[in-house]
């Protein structure tokens, strides 16, 4: 049997993270099996399910690289095959019509649970079951004759052929019904399995007024889909040893639903951006590069490529999305920048930093190469022989030439500014903050 796998969203015009792990795990299952992923977009909301809705999570899917078997099943266009599957149901006395309510709205269809007790094997949970009293007949056509999602998604994962539906546990009620559906219909029981919910720091479902919860506001943030895709295949699922950033191919060979944990699974920002960066640094230099100046354009720096291609350099592994390129760089590129008050306060309005810095200003002055090694010797011989601090020295010699407290390495950063540029700047902050 080959193994067939599919994601069944419903568009709604955003895509939780939620939602875009259950498609992952289906890729890596049918992958690991050799067998097919496909798509069906479960868009018989017509209000939701706008175009704009679903090319968003086309656009999901392609910035994970989920690549699909077959032409995407849209489930809005097999309506006829789901009424006539209710209509032979109805002829088999497996459903019944009623108007719900008496109110003269028209009779639904109702699906006649068959009355037995139902375990499955889910392949994540193990054996689940629920008693045939705690199940009850329910609708599977509306009373304006439209199907209800119960009989569009057996009957569309029937049409589909496929062979294991992995989705969230919010759907292990439904599975239930669907079983009793599928046996209904003489179709195959497709195997089980439920993944945990996502949730956050309280155990509650994970959602958007927890933070970020949509593809597309990871998207913008400037993480790496292949970033995310490593972070989410984590999240609920492990290879069995220590390994976290792994490539496709080592996901694919290591994926197993018996190692999904069957607990809810918690989202941890920090290790996701942490693992950003991991990627980041894997990016192929040009590639990493190319954002860099991308990032550039946006802010609208016009900067001479070498230099800035030094600011990259220095930069590069620091940048843990391509959202911090920006923040990171302004100073290299415009003199006028900002001075950070506090670090203004604590570290240069102090007694003797003005003379400090004219001394640092003169030995800069007089080396005869301003490069990475000069600047730090003559640094590390001026603490000496002053007698002041390390910090008391190259806290304020860079404050005055980036205006922050934090950043690349000192000496590398002065080497990359250049004797001039630091120079002047050194001049400018002893007039602005210390005359
Ligand atoms: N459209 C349903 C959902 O997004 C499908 C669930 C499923 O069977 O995978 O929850």
């Amino acid at each position: 049997m080959k193994v067939r796998t599919r994601f069944a969203p419903s568009p709604t015009g955003n895509v939780h993270i939620g939602n875009m792990r259950a498609a992952i795990y289906n890729w890596l299952f049918a992958r690991h099996h050799g067998g097919d992923f496909l798509l069906r977009v479960e868009d018989t909301d017509r209000e939701r399910s706008t175009p704009e809705a679903i090319q968003t999570l086309l656009d999901a899917m392609a910035w994970f690289k989920l690549d699909v078997d077959e032409e995407p099943l849209y489930q809005s266009t097999r309506m006829e095959a789901h009424l006539e599957a209710a209509e032979l149901l109805l002829s088999k006395g497996m459903a019944y019509k009623e108007d719900k309510g008496g109110k003269g709205q028209g009779e639904c269809i109702i699906f006649k649970m068959p009355g037995n007790d139902t375990s499955f094997e889910d392949g994540i949970k193990g054996t689940l079951s629920k008693a045939a009293e705690n199940m009850q007949d329910f609708v599977i056509v509306r009373s304006n004759g439209t199907p209800v999602f119960h009989l569009a998604n057996v009957l569309d994962d029937i049409e589909q052929g496929v062979t294991h539906v992995i989705r969230g546990d919010d759907h292990i009620e439904n599975t239930y019904r669907h079983i009793a559906l599928y046996q209904a219909l003489g179709a195959d029981v497709p195997n089980f399995a439920h993944l945990p919910m996502i949730v956050n720091a309280q155990g509650k479902p994970y959602s958007k007024r927890d933070g970020d919860a949509f593809v597309g506001d990871f998207r913008e943030k400037g993480f790496l889909g292949d970033a995310l895709f490593n972070y989410l295949a984590l999240l609920g699922w492990s290879p069995g040893d220590d390994r976290e950033v792994m490539t496709r191919d080592e996901m694919v060979e290591a994926f197993e639903l018996a190692r999904c944990q069957s607990s809810a699974a918690q989202v941890d920002l920090r290790k996701l951006t942490w693992m950003n960066g991991e990627y980041m640094l894997k990016l192929p230099l040009e590639d990493f590069e190319a954002a860099f100046f991308q990032e550039l354009e946006k802010a609208g720096i016009e900067a001479d490529p070498e230099y800035a291609k030094q600011v990259f350099g220095l930069i590069r592994e620091r940048v843990k999305t391509v959202a911090d390129i920006a923040p990171m760089i302004g100073y290299f590129f415009n003199d006028d920048y900002e001075y950070d008050p506090k670090a203004v306060r604590k570290k240069l309005q102090k007694d003797g930093v003005a003379d400090t810095l004219a001394q640092v200003k003169g030995i800069f002055e007089s080396l005869e190469t301003f490069d990475e090694a000069g600047t730090d010797k003559a640094l590390h011989n001026f603490v000496e022989s002053s007698g002041l601090g390390f910090g008391a020295v190259m806290a304020p010699v860079r404050i005055a030439v980036s205006g922050v407290q934090s950043g690349p390495d000192l000496f590398p950063l002065l080497a990359v500014l250049g004797r001039d540029r630091v120079l002047e700047r050194i001049c400018r902050t002893i007039e602005q903050f210390l005359s």
